[in-house]
């Protein structure tokens, strides 16, 4: 079925996003807006726009039975959910298709499946597919944890089978911690939940964290786009992502494509997927979780590629068939992508909301801005605080990373504080540049006076501030509780609640 006229349940700069390929597809646009959001660059792009409601997410982008009434009241016959919000809503997928209407992305059982850390595994447990040693299942009580250390040994991590964002995660160094520390799980992954389902992984020391996209049409075919490396991360999320990866032979790629092809067939999925891998220092991977949505950082893939994922989210939805195979699939240069929050790198990244007071973006070759702003716009606090993804594509990695400094330093914002200049000292770093590096960069790395010296400072000044801040990370390390997540407790629950889990 041709799909005509198709309602975006999203804001900002990803409702843009899917707009755009919308429009240039023929297809009508119906946007949905909270009150905040009512002069956004989304709103005015859409041919169509309806108002939600207040800002809170659940008094707007939230309300399934609204979006729902609008897409059939405009006559969309199609809703792209975006990311975050209601995307990986099992419960809102059956209703769109209840009410006669498409949902682009996969089946509502394919979400739930995969929505739990614990059924995800246990679907992919039948295919060939390596898991991160630990207990088969949920852990009900001590004795089947002990079970489990057994075979992984210290540290381990207890994990909310229903966590997500970096959240319900505790690391237990020594066997005499043990048992607080899970009676601290279970209860915390209940109040935070609602679900005190737990189970035990071996903690793998020092991580990257590795991607693969898949794409899978109601036909049974399925393709990997290769990888993204997402290491860089702060609080356990995202701020940094690159494709391919640094890393990454040939072989591995070809291995880790194939796991995710794996892992899609394990669920039946439909859509354009991300299946996530955690990847350890003897070049092992395991699988951690399959995102069943459009990913953030979808764009290095669409650089490497030149496939646009939202299009072929559609063309599937449509019910075609993949119109290439994975032997047309190639990867084409080096993109990165650098999320632009409006945080304070110097205050432990926390958010920094206000008014853009001047805001102009980069330009030029191999740039590309993934933005919902405009100068003399309000960041909301409602909502992620993401300002837009500023994204690099060169024919080799040293080049985009030159690229990114020079699109970095041509970003003018002010007004509030962004990543912008945590990521021009990630990009100068050697460690990134080298390649060698894990989700630690930032513990390991980063500190607020090593940011005011960028470019100020000769490199052994640099190495020294570096030194600094290592051995300052390392008995902060020491002194810290022993949960894994340092996590930023934001002041304002609403913040909190409103943050969707954005990967
Ligand atoms: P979430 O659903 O909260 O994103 P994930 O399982 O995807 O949880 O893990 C988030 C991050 O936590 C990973 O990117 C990685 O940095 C870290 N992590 C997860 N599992 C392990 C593990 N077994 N050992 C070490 N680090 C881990």
């Amino acid at each position: 079925m041709e799909i005509k006229k198709l309602l975006v349940a999203n804001r900002g700069e990803i409702a843009l996003r899917i707009m755009r390929t919308a429009k240039e597809m023929g297809i009508a646009t119906v946007a949905v807006y909270s009150d905040v959001d009512a002069h956004s660059p989304f709103v005015r792009f859409a041919d169509e726009a309806v108002r939600l409601g207040p800002a809170p997410s659940s008094q707007s982008y939230l309300l399934m039975d609204l979006i729902i009434e609008i897409a059939k009241n405009t006559g969309a016959e199609a809703i792209h959910p975006g990311y975050g919000f209601l995307s990986e809503n099992a419960e809102f997928a059956e209703k769109v298709e209840q009410n006669g209407l498409i949902f682009i992305g996969p089946t509502a059982a394919a979400i739930r499946t995969m929505g739990d850390k614990l059924s995800a595994k246990e679907a992919v447990s039948h295919f060939d597919v390596p898991l991160v040693p630990g207990s088969a299942g949920a852990v009900k009580n001590l004795e089947e944890a002990q079970e489990a250390i057994g075979r992984t040994g210290f540290p381990v991590l207890i994990k909310a089978a229903a966590g997500g964002g970096g959240k319900g995660m505790r690391i237990v160094e020594r066997a005499e911690d043990f048992e607080e520390q899970m009676q601290l799980a279970v209860s915390e992954a209940q109040s935070a939940f609602g679900n005190g389902s737990v189970f035990v992984e071996k903690y793998v020391g020092s991580p990257r964290h590795i991607e693969i996209q898949i794409l899978a049409d109601s036909h049974g075919n399925v393709v990997h786009l290769f990888e993204r490396e997402c290491s860089v991360q702060r609080r356990h999320q995202k701020v940094i992502e690159e494709a391919p990866s640094a890393i990454l032979s040939d072989e591995l790629r070809a291995e880790m494509g194939s796991a995710a092809v794996a892992v899609a067939r394990s669920c039946g999925y439909r859509g354009a997927g991300t299946v996530e891998f955690i990847f350890d220092e003897q070049h092992n991977f395991f699988f951690l979780e399959m995102n069943t949505r459009l990913q953030v950082e979808h764009p290095v893939t669409e650089f490497v590629t030149g496939v646009d994922l939202v299009r072929e989210m559609i063309y599937i939805a449509e019910g075609k068939p993949l119109s290439f195979s994975q032997e047309d699939l190639k990867i084409q240069g080096h993109s990165i992508e650098l999320r632009v929050y409006a945080e304070s790198p110097r205050n432990n990244f926390l958010p920094d909301i206000g008014t853009l007071k001047e805001y102009r973006r980069p330009d030029g070759p191999g740039v590309r801005v993934d933005d919902g702003f405009e100068e003399g716009m309000e960041v909301p606090i409602y909502y992620d605080p993401m300002i837009s993804k500023l994204v690099v594509h060169a024919q080799t990695r040293s080049a985009a990373i030159e690229r990114m400094i020079r699109a970095i330093d041509e970003y003018r914002i002010a007004g509030v504080e962004t990543t912008l200049d945590f990521g021009r000292f990630v990009f100068n770093h050697p460690s990134f540049k080298s390649g060698n590096f894990d989700t630690h960069f930032v513990k390991n790395y980063f500190s607020p006076e090593v940011l005011d010296s960028i470019g100020t400072q000769d490199e052994e000044e640099v190495a020294a501030l570096i030194a600094v801040s290592i051995a300052e990370s390392s008995r902060n390390q020491n002194k810290s509780s022993s949960t894994v997540s340092n996590e930023v407790k934001y002041s304002r629950s609403e913040w909190k609640r409103n943050r969707g889990a954005l990967s």
